[in-house]
């Protein structure tokens, strides 16, 4: 290395003291000369191959290829070219390209620095090029185990890159995994810790665009994008599953989407939002992502009225029972009926259960709601007992929360006898969701409810993934075959697996009962099958309980009713 050279680093030197590697380039030659190398920093591949090669093009080339996180690489690769370099040094500054680079699998902040070394008739004719490690300065900027900007700084990055160009609008993307806690709690933190990784890279790699990414929370990732390339991203890179080595466990992924940040808005809330949309889909089953809306708010609007009034309007009386009447197929008598909850709700009035049950059931609140159901049944059958009705065995459902929550075996028990009602005109409907790792604790528990003289129903059976061990471990007496099967009937495939669930129930000793019959052709179809019992639109809608006593009554004094 000549005397000259040196010399003229030394004001490089004072410039950019962390640097790796400083080189100069001969814009009529395009040679690459290595003058200063800080072995500590350096990587020793990129020094050798451009030693070798001595080509800035083909050395640059090279280098966007391999070191450069895939969403830089476009940037890098523009900025990097000649003519843009001699712009940006032509009035004696220095031009600085910054970009994230990755090595031996890890990801460190890097500038590409550029200064004049040499002009002939007030041309630049050689310049010098430095790389720079920045990474001790942005390190607590990014996240430990993924590379990726923590919250804070993806935040105070996107911030600064929307204001940057006020023409340019930015969308947010927020994705979640569904059940990550599950998965951690099964395969333990280390494999949780890969997934992350394995994601993160796949969120950098598998973005073509100008995207910003950042590890927004434990399991969710935060992608700004252009609004111009969203729909292209949605098409070409929202997949439901990520693609992982196949020892990792499978991963469903879902993303929330805010579309156009508005300039007067934070990021913060735009991500709020993306996180309320991704929240709607969790438990969707096959949509992959869903956008923020006006709709989504006022849904959640309702949900927050939903929570704040529900105390209120237990205590009030706002819910009410329905009872849907039950009838058998051969005599067309009626032989039950089902309890189903509904809310007269002041502000939104008749309200069904699709509106609040699931919130219940989230917020806990379906232990109180199924225990009201329960003690006005009891009441009700009384009632209907001494006015000498047609008094009919009453289904109530039981969500799993209720079990988990409260003792239904003792509760129950001691409605009944307070009502002084027999054990045996109260039916319990329950679905596959009971089922958990402890198997013998609810089956104790049915046992317990059965042989106080209640009956258990399986209801919803055949619909989702049930499972036919659940037929045979469970203490049960009745099997409700699912409304899905009504519409699938004309099917063959479909009918073949109802017979067959039909025969099955038999087989061990429950009757069935179908669900949803709303037409003749159903009516018949189902009787030939050999159902026992039919709950549905085709005898009766759910009755409010005047209603329906009215229907008891009807059925003492007209016998069978068929038509409502
Ligand atoms: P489910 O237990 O499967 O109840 C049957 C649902 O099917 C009821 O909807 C009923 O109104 C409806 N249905 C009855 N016949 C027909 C028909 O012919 N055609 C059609 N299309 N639908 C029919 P509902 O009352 O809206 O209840 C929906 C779900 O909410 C229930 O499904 C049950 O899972 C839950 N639910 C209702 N009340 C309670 C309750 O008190 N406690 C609990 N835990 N869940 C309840
Ligand atoms: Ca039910
Ligand atoms: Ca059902």
């Amino acid at each position: 290395m000549s005397q000259e050279i040196k010399n003229e680093f030394a004001y490089m030197d004072f410039l950019f003291k962390d640097y790796q590697s400083l080189w100069t380039v001969d814009l009529k030659t395009g040679k690459l000369t290595l003058c200063k190398m800080n072995e500590v920093i350096a990587i020793p591949g990129t020094i050798q191959y451009a030693t070798e090669k001595e080509e800035f093009e083909c050395v640059r080339q090279w280098y966007i290829q391999n070191y450069i996180v895939e969403e830089h690489r476009k940037r890098v690769e523009r900025e990097t070219q000649l003519n843009k370099i001699v712009e940006g040094i032509s009035n004696g500054d220095t031009y600085v390209v910054e970009y994230r680079r990755i090595y031996n699998n890890t990801i460190n902040y890097n500038q590409l620095y550029f200064a004049k070394a040499e002009e002939e008739n007030g041309q630049i004719v050689r310049f010098y090029m430095g790389f720079r490690d920045v990474d001790s300065m942005k390190r607590e900027e990014l996240d430990d185990l993924t590379g990726l900007f923590t919250r804070k700084s993806f935040i105070r990055h996107a911030e600064e890159l929307i204001a940057k160009d006020p023409d340019i609008s930015y969308s947010i993307l927020l994705s979640d995994f569904v059940d990550f806690k599950e998965i951690n709690e099964k395969y333990g933190i280390k494999i949780g810790d890969e997934i992350i990784k394995c994601a993160a890279k796949q969120f950098r790699s598998s973005a073509r665009h100008d995207l910003m990414v950042g590890r927004y929370g434990g399991d969710q990732f935060a992608l700004l994008i252009k609004t111009d390339e969203l729909r292209q991203l949605i098409q070409n890179h929202i997949s439901y599953e990520l693609d992982f080595p196949p020892h990792l466990p499978k991963v469903v992924v879902k993303y929330g989407i805010f579309e156009r940040i508005t300039k007067d808005m934070r990021i913060t809330v735009a991500c709020d939002c993306a996180h309320i949309a991704v929240n709607s889909i969790k438990h969707t089953y096959g949509q992959s992502y869903a956008f923020y809306d006006n709709a989504l708010s006022e849904a959640l609007k309702k949900q927050r009225i939903i929570e704040k009034d529900m105390h209120q309007a237990l205590a009030e009386g706002q819910f009410k029972v329905f009872y849907q009447p039950k009838h058998d197929t051969k005599t067309g008598k009626m032989v039950g009926a089902e309890a189903l909850i509904r809310w007269i709700h002041p502000v939104y009035g008749f309200m069904s259960p699709a509106d609040f049950i699931p919130l219940f059931e989230k917020n806990g609140f379906i232990a109180e709601s199924d225990l009201y159901v329960y003690r006005r049944t009891c009441e009700n059958l009384k009632r209907w007992t001494d006015l000498h009705l047609h008094t009919v065995p009453i289904s109530v459902n039981a969500s799993k929360v209720t079990f988990e929550n409260r003792n239904v075996e003792e509760e129950v028990s001691e409605m009944l006898s307070a009502s002084g009602i027999s054990p045996d005109l109260l039916h319990i409907e329950i679905t596959e969701s009971l089922m958990s790792d402890d198997v013998d604790d609810l089956i104790n528990r049915l046992s317990a409810l059965r042989n106080k003289g209640i009956r258990i129903e399986l209801d919803d059976f055949g619909a989702g993934y049930s499972s036919i061990n659940m037929l045979s471990m469970l203490p049960l007496d009745v099997i409700k075959l699912d409304m899905c099967f009504m519409e699938q009937l004309k099917d063959p495939k479909r009918a073949k697996v109802l017979q067959a669930c039909v025969d099955l129930a038999k087989n061990l000793g429950y009757s069935t009962v179908s669900e949803g019959v709303e037409t003749f052709e159903q009516h018949e179809f189902l009787t030939e099958m050999g159902v026992d019992v039919i709950q549905g639109y085709y005898y009766s809608k759910p009755l409010s309980e005047e209603e329906f006593e009215k229907y008891l009554r009807d059925v003492k004094t007209g016998g069978e009713y068929v038509d409502n």
